[in-house]
């Protein structure tokens, strides 16, 4: 059941009318405001650096427990966000969970002493309490549960109008949005146990936000059907796209819908996407850095002007970049 909504939207969810500059048809669009962290556009934008940071060690808890815990990360969200699940066990221990009817990918780091797991809640996710439910068990044959409670807020994330031509409506036949999908799909299911970033996740471009994370969308005119499952950032055609944050090219080819596209796995199931380029500047099975050029912007696919729509999943769910932004990649 979960599969069939989770297709539902994910299939339909921003693949249709990721725009541009907003067409003159359509209403003023609720948020237009200046991408944070990246200077304000310029007709010449001066490249961002090619060169990765520092590599940071990964954000792990020092002070081990007396006896196993379980702590959730935060413990209130909304629809959309990201949600760190970790146990904490003072001898080396492994552990399945879940939350509600989802199950748990665990990572297990200093020696099965910590046991990470992120979870992408999705946009449409309903409000109320969630149990994260972890079972674990040691060498020794001892186990035990530990359940915390989460809760989810209600979303609140404005609705959009996009109009579409009629070449870039064709996009949305459901024949081609569906072949799309299951070209995707074993990727957003992939899932590398290296953590391949460290450091922050930064704006992979600059530019004017030209549609928020989460919007509800309709389409020429038509009823509220998909939500908008990245951010897009507009600016002039060929602007130098970046990579967020250091990851392996899994996919960097030419799609129908997302028009040239490039995804990186970042390992632990988190893949940033970046659609509708002018210009691939990568090749699949290549490791980039942050900061490293992968594409330029452009228009391609089913694009109303030249944007980046700019996408991070966790497994399938899409959650809303700026929290990666804004937390550093520290999660
Ligand atoms: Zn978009």
């Amino acid at each position: 059941m979960r599969g069939c909504w989770l297709l539902f939207a994910l299939v339909l969810g921003c693949l249709v009318g990721c725009v541009g500059a907003p067409p003159t048809s359509v209403p003023p669009l609720p948020s237009r405001t200046v991408v944070p962290s990246i200077p304000p556009a310029t007709s010449t934008p001066t490249p961002l650096p090619t060169a990765g940071p520092t590599p940071t060690p990964s954000p792990v808890p020092t002070a081990l427990p007396q006896a196993v815990e379980l702590r959730v990360d935060p413990t209130q969200l909304e629809p959309g966000h990201t949600l760190a699940i970790r146990l904490l066990s003072p001898w080396p221990v492994t552990a399945e969970g879940t939350l509600g009817e989802t199950t748990l990918h665990f990572v297990s780091q200093d020696g099965g002493r910590l046991l990470v797991a992120l979870l992408g809640v999705p946009v449409d996710a309903s409000a109320g309490e969630r149990v994260v439910a972890v079972h674990w068990q040691d060498g020794t044959g001892r186990t035990g549960v530990q359940t915390a409670t989460v809760e989810l807020l209600p979303a609140r994330y404005p609705r959009e109008s996009i109009y579409l031509q009629p070449d870039r409506a064709a996009l949305l036949d459901p024949e081609i949005v569906r072949a799309e999908w299951e070209r995707l799909e074993p990727i957003w299911n992939s899932w590398t146990p290296q953590r391949l970033w460290s450091g922050d996740f930064i704006t992979p471009t600059r530019g004017q936000i030209s549609s928020p994370f989460g919007t509800l969308r309709s389409y020429n005119g038509g009823p509220a059907v998909s939500y908008h499952n990245g951010v897009d950032i507009s600016n002039p055609e060929g602007t130098l796209v970046v990579a967020a944050a250091r990851g392996r090219v899994v996919v960097a080819e030419r799609l129908q819908v997302r028009g040239n596209a490039v995804i990186l796995d970042h390992g632990w199931g988190v893949h940033s996407a970046y659609y509708h380029l002018s210009a691939i500047l990568v090749e699949e099975g290549e490791v980039v850095e942050a900061r490293q050029a992968i594409g330029r912007m452009g228009a391609t696919g089913l694009a109303t002007g030249p944007h980046l729509h700019w996408e991070i999943r966790l497994g399938e769910v899409p959650v809303d970049p700026w929290e990666w932004v804004r937390r550093g990649g520290r999660f």
